[in-house]
């Protein structure tokens, strides 16, 4: 059975490249009816962050992404953060201390000190030379009574120099050339992360590792280790790089690549994961290049998962195409009452913090039905929801700044206004319909009384269709306004 992880170090928040990762995860296990694990690897005590456990778990809810096994969610084969498993370690390094493939190292901070510097000096990579690996048991012994506190390595061998990448194929790296041996518990127990990682994907019997690329060269390192312990290994497979439209490669540090940063400006999950995946393919190619980007529900994402579809060059992601995705996922809300009524609830809750924060506004206008007529409105005009408090709309929430009519106006707007009480068709066709007649019996210029009363409605020179705006403020607020103006 399929059994995957996603195996993040805690530095507090998801970004978008972990993302991904999770995402492939969860879509490889959805659509293979497996399970999604989430594990902590904060073995790593110096870069520890407090609570970041709980706000991964809750940015990967948001994103819709569903933990089977996990950190206070359970499963049998716990606990799922590295720092309670210490106890697993210690017994597991001594497999590899009794069967030789890993030894005590002995060797001072100062030594290893030395050795960078004389690589640095030659310009070559510094690596560790192993000279702890030829210790005699004597000699280990005769360390261990002068109390010397000793890291353990793994022993690096030829042995195994490729591997089978589920996404790149076959893969090439032989790592005793390329390194000494690695550390794999440090003197004061805590394991490093090949260690660690590789015990747990074998005791939470995780059957594929999708993973990004920058493990790539590790895994060789990684299947050595599975070696030394009899075990066998999962499959692996590495995620290309995801870079930013210009093609410079995504940093952690970037601010913007925060989820709560795409939560918080109104990117809707869906959407988010959309653009993710489109940078990153898995999906049939004839879906894939349509014009218009085909947007794709958490179901069809699940089913249609192809893990043989992703790509292996860098995925640039496209800024512009969120925007797409999210108004795509606006318009799909909007198509289903449970969908709508949620929107209906966000709107709230933003135009609450938006205009309580700024005015203290009798004419503010949010119930219900209103918010829901708005959002079929403008869901061809607007990207996000915040875009509804954007200076061209807030007219249809609240009443604009006071408008000075001129003489002329102040009478033609004030027949006008009695005539619209007895009108009773407020479509946007009817109230243009009068509008036009109006101002041809009248004998105002059409242009003239389409600058007053838009001026009045929405205190804009330019924006929507006059008529439009009538009909989206309806015929009170309308009335109410023209009347507010004209007092
Ligand atoms: N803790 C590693 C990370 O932060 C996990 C790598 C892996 O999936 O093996 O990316």
């Amino acid at each position: 059975s399929v059994r995957v992880r996603f195996a993040p170090s805690p530095t507090g928040y998801l970004h978008l490249g972990g993302l991904r990762t999770a995402l492939y995860n969860y879509l490889y296990a959805k659509s293979k009816n497996g399970k999604f694990i989430l594990r902590i690897e904060d073995t790593d005590q110096t870069r520890l962050v407090h609570g970041a456990a709980q706000q991964l778990k809750d940015d990967l809810m948001w994103a819709g992404i569903e933990i089977d096994e996990g950190p206070n969610i359970g499963g049998s084969v716990g606990p799922y953060i590295q720092s309670d498993r210490l106890q697993i370690y210690k017994e597991q390094i001594k497999t590899l201390l009794d069967n030789e493939t890993a030894y005590p190292c002995f060797c001072t901070e100062k030594r290893l000190d030395l050795l960078r510097r004389q690589a640095v000096k030659n310009q070559e990579v510094p690596k560790y030379d192993n000279k702890c690996r030829h210790l005699s048991k004597e000699q280990i012994s005769e360390k261990w009574k002068e109390g010397a506190q000793p890291c353990i390595r793994f022993k690096l061998s030829s042995d195994i120099t490729c591997f089978e990448d589920l996404i790149y194929g076959k893969i090439s790296y032989n790592v005793s050339q390329q390194e000494g041996d690695p550390v794999i518990m440090k003197a004061d127990g805590y394991p490093t992360y090949h260690f660690a990682n590789i015990v747990d994907d074998h005791f939470m019997e995780i059957s594929h590792v999708l993973r990004g690329v920058e493990w790539q060269i590790s895994t060789t390192k990684h299947l050595l280790l599975y070696r030394a312990f009899g075990w066998n290994p999962p499959k692996f497979g590495h995620l290309p790089l995801l870079l930013n439209s210009d093609g410079t490669k995504f940093s952690k540090r970037q601010n913007d690549i925060k989820i709560s940063h795409y939560r918080d400006s109104g990117i809707f999950p869906l959407a988010l994961l959309n653009f993710v995946l489109d940078a990153g393919g898995g999906f049939q190619k004839d879906l894939e290049q349509n014009v218009k980007p085909r947007f794709y529900t958490i179901d069809d994402l699940s089913s249609q998962f192809n893990l043989a579809q992703l790509k292996t060059h860098s995925g640039r992601l496209m800024p512009e195409k969120l925007l797409e995705f999210n108004q795509l996922e606006l318009r799909r809300l909007l198509q289903n009452k449970s969908g709508e009524s949620d929107l209906i609830k966000s709107v709230q809750n933003m135009l609450q913090r938006h205009f309580d924060n700024s005015t203290n506004d009798a004419s503010l206008q949010m119930d219900e039905e209103h918010i829901r007529s708005v959002l079929h409105w403008c869901a061809d005009r607007i990207k996000k929801l915040s875009d509804l408090v954007s200076h061209d709309l807030s007219f249809v929430w609240t009443m604009p700044k006071y408008y000075n009519l001129k003489k002329n106006e102040l009478i033609f707007l004030d027949d006008l206004t009695v005539l619209l009480e007895n009108q009773n068709e407020f479509s946007k066709n009817d109230l243009s319909k009068f509008l036009r007649s109006f101002a041809e019996q009248r004998n105002v210029k059409f242009n003239e009384l389409m600058m007053a009363l838009r001026s009045v409605l929405s205190g804009l020179k330019q924006g929507p269709g006059v008529a439009e705006m009538m009909e989206i403020l309806g015929k009170d607020t309308t009335i109410h306004r023209l009347k507010m103006c004209l007092n």
